[in-house]
């Protein structure tokens, strides 16, 4: 928990914080479950939706103050524009990576982040998870050394050459990180795979909420609309509002290349996409057929 004395500038502006308003961040652990290459395991349940709903039954359950307060006072968020993980490195829950991730000593990177505004100064709390200013990455350089297109740096993410960033991100792929796509569709996680503090890790909440199939078939995406694909996810932490149906198609495009044998089962729906309207979709499209041309996949 913090007050609005601490936050940084920044945030107060952009959360357009009351005077004397608090913040409360949560580190939301989840436990990795199924694994798969196309679907990062973090998306394959609703963590995003599953964080919110606990924030708000912990208002629920902790009464007054939180509980006087109205809808339109109390505010959530998760995966927000907000810098979540400079509130939590404020809030004591954990340290920032050189993957530039929150990482807490008894969960590693492994989970989310959530928070809520509250309008209104409370004592401020620190969870007490043993960081100190001591505990760092070191002379570690795994994520690094492992980052498929080389975007992390001296604890900086170029986002301009990070896989997950591109997911979800409009217009056409960089050619340097479709080589490297992989079958990804959504997500990736090499950075936090690498990482020694994961590997301790292991312990997580296990959820029920908008499971989705790990290894989901490729055809679905080759040969139904963005807004079919959209409606398909619902409910799950694809469905959400950042995630478009044109980004799962794109993406699927490109780990068709990287799928043996999936370009001459689609390649008459793939052919087709060179026309698509959207620069991403007919740019994969038309990357993948040159390239297969070209190597025979
Ligand atoms: S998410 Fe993937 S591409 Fe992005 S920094 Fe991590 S390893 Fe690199
Ligand atoms: S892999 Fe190593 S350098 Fe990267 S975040 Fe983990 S401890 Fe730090």
């Amino acid at each position: 928990m913090l007050n609005s004395s601490r936050l940084p500038e920044d945030f107060l502006i952009q959360a357009e914080m009351p005077p004397d308003s608090s913040v409360i961040i949560a580190f939301f652990p989840f436990k990795d479950e199924k694994k798969g290459q196309r679907i990062a395991p973090f998306a394959l349940k609703n963590h995003y939706k599953e964080i919110i709903r606990r924030l708000k039954q912990s208002v629920r359950e902790a009464g007054s103050p939180f509980s006087d307060y109205s809808k339109k006072e109390l505010r959530f968020f998760s995966n927000s524009p907000f810098p979540e993980k400079e509130l939590a490195v404020a809030a004591g829950l954990g340290f920032r990576g050189r993957n530039t991730l929150l990482i807490t000593t008894e969960y590693g990177s492994r989970g989310l982040l959530g928070g809520m505004i509250i309008p209104s100064p409370l004592e401020e709390l620190s969870f007490q998870a043993g960081i100190s200013g001591k505990i760092s990455c070191g002379s570690c350089r795994l994520c690094e050394e492992a980052c498929p297109g080389g975007a992390l740096k001296n604890y900086r993410l170029n986002r301009d050459l990070c896989l997950q960033d591109w997911t979800t991100r409009e217009g056409s792929i960089p050619d340097s990180l479709k080589d490297v796509w992989g079958q990804r569709i959504y997500g990736c996680t090499i950075c936090q795979d690498c990482c020694p503090w994961n590997r301790k890790s292991g312990q997580g909440n296990v959820i029920d909420l908008g499971v989705i199939d790990p290894e989901p078939p490729l055809e679905f995406y080759l040969t139904h609309s963005c807004k079919d694909i959209k409606k398909e996810f619902k409910g799950t932490a694809l469905g959400m509002s950042w995630i478009k149906g044109e980004h799962l198609q794109r993406n699927a495009i490109l780990s068709s290349y990287h799928t043996p044998g999936q370009i001459d089962q689609n390649r008459a729906e793939i052919e087709g996409f060179c026309d698509s309207e959207d620069e991403g979709i007919r740019d994969a499209a038309r990357w993948v057929l040159d390239q297969s041309g070209q190597s025979g996949n």
